[in-house]
């Protein structure tokens, strides 16, 4: 996990969005933090992150994040993000790398629902969260489309469990 892609993408001087420190070792944490931004850029999507160590580990999904049980996004990796970018919302000036306009569409907290830990659950292609946020609540998984490349990956809201 490393901000290199991350920055080399940007001209910070240009940009208002956060350089990032050098990721640390991940911290072993129960409740980390996730954000969803809303992303206007040349094409419109949703920047859905996920806190791990001093960084944010990063999908955009076109359609938004599923809101219903049983519904698939496609959900493309990107670069890892500086932990700070959590908070980011503003203008990326025009000529810089993902142009237009950032908001924050739903934040709060997660927790993985380990296989094995987060490292290897992503290694793996298959990270199961329980969400809490105001818009997204439950479990979801991310799994890896394997046959698809190695960024594609689904976003899927599970079914509500039966009490
Ligand atoms: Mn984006």
């Amino acid at each position: 996990m490393t901000l290199e892609v991350y920055q080399k993408k940007r001209t910070f001087k240009k940009t208002p969005e956060p350089k990032g420190k050098s990721p640390e070792k991940s911290q072993v944490q129960e409740t980390l933090s996730f954000v969803i931004q809303k992303h206007r850029a040349q094409n419109l999507h949703f920047d859905f992150r996920l806190e791990q160590g001093n960084i944010l580990k990063s999908w955009a999904i076109p359609k938004g994040p599923p809101l219903k049980a049983g519904i698939k996004r496609l959900a493309v990796l990107v670069e890892d993000h500086p932990l700070e970018y959590k908070n980011f919302e503003g203008t990326i000036p025009e000529g810089n790398y993902g142009a237009g306009t950032v908001e924050i569409w739903d934040k709060g907290t997660y927790k993985l629902v380990p296989r094995k830990n987060f490292k290897q659950d992503f290694e793996d292609g298959h990270l199961t969260l329980m969400i809490s946020g105001k818009k997204l609540k439950g479990e979801f998984a991310l799994v890896q489309m394997k046959n698809r490349g190695l960024k594609n990956w689904l976003m899927i809201k599970a079914e509500e469990k039966k009490k």
